[in-house]
This record gives structure tokens, sequence and C-alpha cells, in this order.
């Protein structure tokens, strides 16, 4: 029986998808998938993963509000958020943070940093919040 940790993904863009895929399996990481942020908040109740990778540009609800949903589910709390954006935007690590984001990691991705960054997060020891 595996013991990897679970990890959602919410990202609607197929390549960006399929790389941070190919990241984290090949971290022995599990990875569970949305495409909206709708259906990522649905599947972040269900399934309580380890950490959630939030990308902010999404249809249905974009990353911000999807996190805010997910912060304020008591149920959900101590589950790190990494907001993930291409849009390297001064303020939108602020943004991410005032939504209940725990970190931000910016598109385009590189490979060993995100893999680093995922890693620590999945410890507790980068967030200022952490896993509970
Ligand atoms: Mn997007």
């Amino acid at each position: 029986m595996s013991v990897a940790p679970r990890i959602l993904v919410v990202e609607d863009n197929p390549m960006n998808l399929e790389l941070v895929r190919d990241i984290l399996t090949a971290e022995g990481y599990e990875v569970l998938e949305a495409a909206d942020g709708a259906t990522g908040v649905a599947i972040a109740t269900l399934e309580r993963p380890a950490l959630i990778l939030m990308d902010l540009q999404l249809p249905r609800l974009d990353g911000l509000e999807a996190a805010r949903l997910i912060r304020a589910d008591p149920r959900l709390a101590g589950i790190p958020i990494v907001a993930v954006t291409a849009h390297a935007m001064k303020g939108d690590d602020e943004k991410a943070r005032a939504a209940g984001c725990d970190g931000f990691v910016t598109k385009p991705i590189q490979v060993r940093e995100f893999a680093a960054t995922v890693a620590a997060f999945l410890k507790g020891t980068k967030s200022g919040s952490g896993p509970a």
C-alpha cells in the first residue's frame, strides 16, 4: 500500500498540468487533478490532500477565490496552498497570501526548485502557518 503524499494540482492549462504531474510523479507523489477552481475546491473537500498547488488564472472560480473557500472550511485547515501563476505581477504574491495561500511559485516552472518547494511545504518548513 502506498503512503505517498497526495497533492492536488488545480491547473487549467494541459501543458502546465502535464509538466507538474511529471515532476510530482517522478518525486513519488500521488497526483490529484482539477481543471477549474470549483472542481479544485470540491476535490480538496472530498480528498483532503497533503498539499494544494493552485493556479491563479482558472475558469469557473479563479485561484484566489478557490483558496478563500478552502481556507474558510475548518475541515481543510492545515493543508498548505501554494499559488502558481504565469503572471508574475507585482502584488500577486500579496493577493495570494491575503486569500490564504501559504506560498507562491511563478511560471515558467523550474523543475528542481519546484520539487524542492513542494518537499519543503510537505515537511512544513516553508510556510509561516504550516501544516497542522
Ligand atoms: Mn490557468
